[in-house]
């Protein structure tokens, strides 16, 4: 059961009272997907990741927060034309303005999240292109903030893994079976190792299509790893 609550907050930049959503608690049920967007049942809670200021435009998870380069972000003509443009107070929209003041702040891996997250709300409203589109532009993300973390760290492992079903679902097929092919010469989780090879052999088939963690255990390649299918949701859970 999800449990919500109202709360007045106080915008750190403008420092506009509104209205916000918090999420109080939930309980997650289902496998997630390979890029870890939680089970449909789950995803309606994905809105409150951000909140947004209605007076400034300042969208972050916490709004009463903000610092320089926040403010300095906000005030851009790139952060206000997202704004004022088509997306407008969308979802989505949201989603990119957050991603776009944690690339102002050199935080790749978090704009690649918000990024990601702009491209479920595509997947959501049936818009394959710019699911596509939002999806590439998160693996760019994604695999440069990879380039800065700790090779061996077990994290990193779990990152790249993720980045692979990215770039599967962006079609960009030759990069998925390259990465995939370098992570599994590693010494990596077997789980990871299952979901690695069920990734290759669908980029090697040309197949764009979100596949469950547990689907990657329930599937032909079930036999790969069945004994691994109780950790495989645990293991891929999101953070
Ligand atoms: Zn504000």
């Amino acid at each position: 059961m999800t449990r919500l609550s109202q709360v007045k907050v106080t915008c750190g930049l403008c420092g506009h009272r509104s209205r916000q959503t918090r999420l109080l608690s939930t309980c997650v049920f289902g496998s997630p997907d390979l890029d870890l967007r939680p089970p449909p049942r789950q995803r309606s809670i994905l809105r409150l990741s951000v909140q947004a200021c209605p007076s400034c435009g300042y969208v972050a998870p916490a709004i009463k927060r903000a610092d320089a380069v926040a403010r300095e972000t906000v005030e851009t003509d790139a952060y206000q034309a997202l704004r004022v443009g088509p997306l407008g107070e969308t979802l989505a929209g949201r989603f990119l303005r957050a991603a776009l003041i944690a690339r102002h702040r050199d935080d790749l891996g978090q704009a690649g999240e918000m990024t990601l997250y702009a491209a479920w709300t595509a997947d959501d409203d049936g818009d394959d292109d710019q699911a596509r589109a939002w999806r590439s532009d998160a693996a760019d993300l994604i695999g440069r903030a990879l380039e800065t973390m700790d090779p061996d760290a077990e994290v990193t492992g779990h990152t790249a893994t993720r980045l692979v079903d990215v770039l599967r679902r962006a079609g960009r097929f030759d990069e998925t079976k390259s990465l995939a092919d370098h992570l599994l010469t590693r010494d990596l989780d077997p789980v990871l190792t299952a979901v690695l090879t069920f990734e290759r052999h669908k980029a090697e088939a040309g197949d764009t299509a979100c596949y469950t963690v547990d689907q990657v255990f329930a599937g032909p390649h079930g036999s790969v790893m069945p004994e691994a299918n109780e950790g495989a949701a645990q293991a891929a859970s999101p953070p």
